[in-house]
């Protein structure tokens, strides 16, 4: 046996090129906001998933930096064991207090807060309903649950309760999983019609918010409070990381819910807690986005303001349906998507081209802050004009 065990990688890589599917990172300096510097020029930043610009806040700069010299680094030991602290358990408490929920568990990110929980509560002998665009996360976590997976079209609720009808009474639990706001599109899942489902078929119903947490709702609270439907059982998960600020995951649900995953979610159990940076970062962004409603306000005044310029000066633009304030312009394929993403830097906008395997059809993926100015809108709808 001559042959080089890892060639294939070399081979795998060409291939990846050779469909324009190459990923690389971009090196950003500076504090994040509504401007970066991206590879030593400064551009405006539609990239990024601090709605509410609050990465770069001093209040939560100051409350991280006060956590460290106050409690240290690193949390030292998983939560059960000698990683448990005072700030974790407010910031638990006011995750629970934003999401009208009994109670909450972080985790170390949204990803594994997904994995912990979709894999502590179903098994082998269950059945997972999953929508077709749902985040790696929660397609992971179903896989690595061993339960029977079955992806129903996007947001396709007919599909989903033939599925039902069909395939409910051969499992002992049924879990239905959906991102609210689909982060690759924009769109958001039929909230009110799984819940109806899910009570009808007796099944549970996880809801990922990492994109609606903070932006949705009367509160910020996310899509279960935009469809009113914070009085039914759900199993809510979002992240820390996106409109909060910090970094960090939660599961946020019923007393029992939560107790049994501090029992049994191994992606909880067995890795270390938060830090206290991330845990007071997070906690200062849950109070700024409930005493200033007006930096959720402004995010939604923001995206109007696009729609608007987008449908007066780019009427033939192709925008994939978006409620939220992800909005992504369809393109033919991922070489042109690349394209168009490197003209736009040349103009000093940032905004990806996201290709497959990441969705089924090439896009450039725009998001909306609060913090980006008219202006800021104004020179996107501008560099966009020159493309089309
Ligand atoms: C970003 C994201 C996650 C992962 O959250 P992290 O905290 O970044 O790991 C999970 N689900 C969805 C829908 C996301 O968009």
């Amino acid at each position: 046996m001559a042959t080089d065990p890892y060639d294939w990688i070399e081979q795998s890589l060409a291939t990846i090129h050779r469909a324009d599917w190459y990923r690389s990172v971009k090196t950003i300096h500076g504090l994040p906001g509504a401007t970066v510097q991206l590879e030593g020029r400064e551009v405006i930043n539609f990239a990024s998933n601090d709605y509410l610009g609050l990465a770069g806040d001093d209040r939560l700069i100051q409350a991280a930096i006060a956590a460290t010299k106050e409690f240290g680094t690193g949390s030292t030991g998983s939560r059960l064991l000698s990683g448990h602290r005072e700030l974790h358990r407010e910031l638990e408490s006011a995750i629970a207090s934003l999401k009208q929920t009994e109670s909450a568990l972080v985790f170390s990110s949204g990803y594994l807060a997904n994995l912990g929980a979709i894999t502590a509560i179903v098994g082998k002998r269950d059945l997972i309903l999953s929508d077709q665009y749902n985040h790696s996360s929660l397609k992971n976590g179903a896989i690595l649950s061993g339960a029977t997976v079955i992806d129903y079209p996007h947001c396709d609720v007919e599909t989903l309760k033939s599925q039902l009808e069909k395939q409910r009474l051969r499992y002992r639990r049924c879990l239905i999983l959906t991102d609210s706001v689909f982060s690759m599109d924009g769109d958001l899942c039929p909230l009110p019609t799984l819940v109806e489902l899910a009570e009808q078929f007796s099944c549970m119903l996880l809801v990922d918010e990492a994109h609606a947490t903070g932006v949705l709702g009367a509160t910020g609270a996310g899509c279960v409070e935009h469809f009113g439907c914070t009085k039914h059982q759900l199993i809510e998960v979002g992240t820390l990381s996106k409109a909060l600020g910090s970094l960090g995951g939660y599961v946020a649900g019923s007393t029992a819910l939560i107790d049994f995953l501090r029992n049994r979610a191994t992606s909880w159990i067995y890795t270390t807690a938060l830090t206290p940076a991330d845990t007071a970062a997070a906690l200062s962004a849950i109070n700024i986005l409930q005493q200033e409603p007006e930096r959720r306000q402004q995010v939604w005044r923001n995206v109007d303001y696009l729609r608007q310029l987008i449908a007066q000066q780019l009427p033939n633009l192709k925008l994939l349906p978006s409620e939220s304030p992800i909005l992504c312009f369809q393109l033919e394929s991922a070489a042109e998507a690349l394209s168009v993403a490197q003209q736009l830097k040349k103009s000093g906008i940032f905004a990806p081209a996201i290709r497959p395997p990441t969705v089924p059809t090439s896009r450039i993926r725009i998001s909306i802050m609060a913090t980006h100015e008219l202006a800021h809108i104004e020179r996107l709808v501008e560099a966009m004009s020159y493309i089309n």
